[in-house]
């Protein structure tokens, strides 16, 4: 956020919290949890693609986009970090999925284990070339942890620190996959940087999605910009979201890997114009709709 958007936000803030009494800490976390709308009292951050899934004793995670960064300082913070084994599912090899790696701090730390998974077969010189002089002061080589690359395969189906994983090729430039984990009865999708077919009946996306109690979804363009400027991008909308989360009885849609120009406000009108949109479908099929954010926490156990 610049320090403009920062000084608009908290304009409207004073604005909205004339006529509220404001004295103590309590009434002032109430107003800013139940009256101040996202917009002002947060932000969409401006990290790239980098999603944790939690429920295991191992740390899984979903890209390696500059959000890994804050992970790994979050682990050293508190104190965790150590001795620890990460698994890293890549959705592909563009620069902002992986270029958050060189600044995970954990990859520093000799006794970390740290296994990156994907699909394409020239994973290590990617990681590798980001850290050659003259990009990066420390090559691969030299950080402590272990650090393997392991190939799968979109056909194969793997069992992974408790996890039942599912992958899918999708159709982005040099191609991209999606990965299904499903633990405990419980489904998460993490599908991005994925362009579909402008009709979603008969997607093979709608299997891939079944039921999932939560999917991570691509929704970087408006409907008309993927369908009309921007075809063969690479990316999704949020409309196309809808469709196939609806199709696929999907439970909570998070649209994520939105455009990194749109600032929270035009954010937040999209996470509205979706929820207008996903209300032409009947209300005995619910679909919970959010905008990712940095920090963002979904509990699955909740439903
Ligand atoms: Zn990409
Ligand atoms: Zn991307």
């Amino acid at each position: 956020m610049t320090a403009s958007e920062v000084r608009w936000k908290i304009s409207r803030v004073l604005e909205a919290a004339q006529n509220h009494d404001l004295a103590d800490a309590e009434a002032r976390e109430h107003f800013i949890d139940s009256v101040l709308p996202f917009v002002l009292r947060g932000s969409c951050g401006g990290n790239t693609s980098c999603v944790q899934i939690d429920g295991s004793d191992e740390h899984i995670l979903c890209d390696a986009g500059t959000g890994l960064r804050d992970f790994g300082n979050h682990l050293t913070k508190s104190g965790e970090g150590r001795s620890s084994t990460f698994h890293i599912f890549l959705s592909h090899l563009h620069w902002d999925h992986i270029q958050g790696f060189p600044f995970f701090s954990p990859a520093y730390v000799p006794g970390n284990r740290i296994y990156i998974y994907g699909c394409h077969p020239n994973m290590a010189e990617a990681f590798k070339r980001q850290q050659e002089s003259p990009f990066f002061p420390v090559t691969l080589a030299e950080l402590g942890a272990s650090i393997q690359f392991i190939s799968l395969s979109a056909d194969k189906e793997y069992d992974i620190s408790g996890f039942h994983i599912r992958i899918m090729e999708q159709d982005h430039p040099g191609k991209s996959y999606g990965y299904s984990f499903s633990r405990s009865g419980r489904k998460i999708v993490y599908s991005t940087d994925s362009e579909h077919q402008s009709n979603p009946e008969g997607s093979p996306f709608v299997d891939f999605f079944r039921d999932a109690d939560l999917l991570i979804f691509d929704a970087q363009y408006s409907l008309a910009e993927a369908e009309l400027i921007k075809r063969t991008w690479g990316h999704s909308s949020n409309i196309m979201g809808v469709e196939l989360a609806v199709l696929a009885g999907a439970r909570h849609l998070v649209l994520f890997h939105t455009e990194p120009n749109f600032d929270d406000q035009r954010l937040e009108d999209i996470r509205e114009k979706t929820n207008a949109y996903r209300s032409i479908y009947a209300e005995e099929r619910p679909l919970a709709i959010s905008i990712a954010y940095d920090g963002l926490e979904i509990d699955l156990s909740r439903f």
